[in-house]
């Protein structure tokens, strides 16, 4: 655990409880939750690198991610393998420097593959199978930011990352 530098995410079941609202002009609509960006400031507090894998292009989620400057998002990968080999070459990492969370069958190759793959409490139970460990809380409630925490935790940073979040507060301009 001490060892994980990178955190992929899946995001439709994760990011979100899995629905999305369509109009009938085709424009889509998905509820997120500050609790994750709120996660992403965590991660990057801790320097753990992030990066989504999605298996259903959308442009909620492209909005979602640029809004919280994600620099690896693959918004359409129905076969998540390509883009983990690209992420674990990009970063030059190990399997097991790389946790990954997900909900659905899609996410388990990437699963099977990493040191610490990570179910939300809403998982499909097939998922749930074959992971190390499964959030509290489920997708679109903050999932996200509960498995940053934990692995923080285990890294025995988080009172560092705490006082890094306060600094970066107290010394925000915005
Ligand atoms: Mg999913």
């Amino acid at each position: 655990m001490t060892q994980i530098k990178l955190l992929i995410s899946d995001v439709d079941g994760v990011w979100t409880d899995g629905t999305f609202y369509k109009g009938s002009d085709g424009m889509e609509f998905k509820r997120f939750t500050v609790l994750d960006g709120v996660g992403i400031a965590m991660a990057r507090a801790a320097d753990l690198k992030i990066a989504l894998i999605s298996g259903r292009y959308s442009p909620a989620t492209e909005h979602r991610a640029k809004e919280l400057k994600i620099e690896d998002v693959y918004n359409g990968s129905l076969n998540k393998l390509p883009a983990y080999e690209a992420l674990k070459e990009k970063y030059n990492l190990d399997d097991s420097e790389i946790a990954y969370i997900g909900d659905d069958l899609i996410d388990i190759p990437v699963m099977e593959k990493v040191g610490v793959p990570i179910a939300v409490a809403n998982a499909a139970p097939e998922v749930k199978a074959i992971i190390k460990y499964t959030t509290k809380i489920s997708g679109g409630y903050g999932a996200f930011r509960e498995a940053v925490a934990w692995i923080i935790e285990e890294k025995g940073e988080t009172d560092m990352v705490m006082q890094r979040m306060k600094e970066k507060v107290l010394n925000s301009q915005e």
